[in-house]
């Protein structure tokens, strides 16, 4: 069953700057924020029609129609989904359409793709989906076609699994890096190999994250640049890229094997995501 829910940032915003309504049978005062005063003294200001409408905080600036992917395999998508929303909602005039599709499976085909053009209207797609056991190539570089096109995205974590009893590399061009597996769960200790990007400049040397899975990557596709790496616990402590960027065929993709379940929660990931989505969609 598909869900699709398009969520406007300008209807988060309203909530947040409501202006807090004066008690029963009392006038706000002239000087209170969104409130007007007119009239006699004594006369009450309607309440619900003299508000003014706050700023918008985003005048001016070109709205971002992203479309967000989710679902499948072993993860909070529901809440991901929310958080990823709220941190771009500080930063970037965003609307947002939601599509949470395939449960838990890991064999769902998420309906959209079969649509030519199936990303025509947005500005940016984030992948954040999980299904590793769809295999059909037809069905794998209809999704890869819109990208080759020049449609920017962002690729999170059980993205790049995603596809993978695929016999063809197209998903692994697309996002940048092949991967099949992980390591056992633990606290990854990230290291910044590219201190000039504007995506990892703020990434503390020290930092580690909550715990994570360490996706063991078998190659780096010539178009991608890593940003910061992992030492494994396992295979004599090979080194992995865990944030890279991609050319592919010249459209930007950000990717991070990062983002299992509480690295959400950590505010370097999420700074990290936030100099992400701006960088993907040439805001930065
Ligand atoms: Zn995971």
């Amino acid at each position: 069953m598909q869900h699709i829910h398009r969520a406007f940032a300008l209807l988060i915003l309203a909530a947040p700057l409501a202006v807090p309504q004066a008690p029963s049978g009392q006038a706000p005062s002239a000087g209170q924020p969104g409130t007007t005063r007119v009239g006699a003294p004594e006369q009450a200001v309607p309440r619900t029609s003299r508000r003014r409408r706050p700023p918008d905080r985003f005048a001016g600036q070109e709205r971002i129609r992203a479309l967000l992917i989710s679902g499948g395999c072993c993860h909070d998508y529901r809440g991901q989904d929310k958080i990823l929303m709220d941190l771009m909602a500080d930063v970037l005039p965003v609307d947002w359409t939601i599509l949470y599709e395939g449960g838990q499976s890991s064999d769902a085909r998420v309906a959209l793709y079969n649509k030519p053009n199936w990303a025509e209207g947005f500005d940016v797609v984030i992948h954040n989906e999980c299904f590793a056991n769809v295999a059909d190539e037809k069905f794998i570089r209809q999704i890869t076609s819109v990208h080759k096109a020049g449609m920017p995205a962002m690729v999170i974590h059980c993205t790049m699994h995603s596809y993978r009893a695929a016999t063809v590399d197209d998903w692994r061009e697309f996002v940048g890096v092949t991967t099949r597996r992980h390591t056992r769960r633990h606290n990854i200790a990230v290291k910044v190999a590219d201190r000039d990007s504007s995506l990892t400049e703020s990434i503390p040397s020290d930092w580690t994250t909550p715990i994570d899975e360490l996706y063991v990557v078998e190659k780096v596709w010539p178009t991608s640049t890593v940003l910061a790496t992992a030492v494994s616990p396992e295979e004599g402590n090979a080194v992995y890229p865990v944030i890279w960027t991609n050319d592919f065929h010249g459209a930007r993709v950000f990717g991070t094997t990062l983002g299992h379940g509480e690295t959400f929660d950590d505010p370097v990931f999420r700074d990290l995501l936030i100099r992400a989505f701006k960088w993907t969609v040439k805001r930065e």
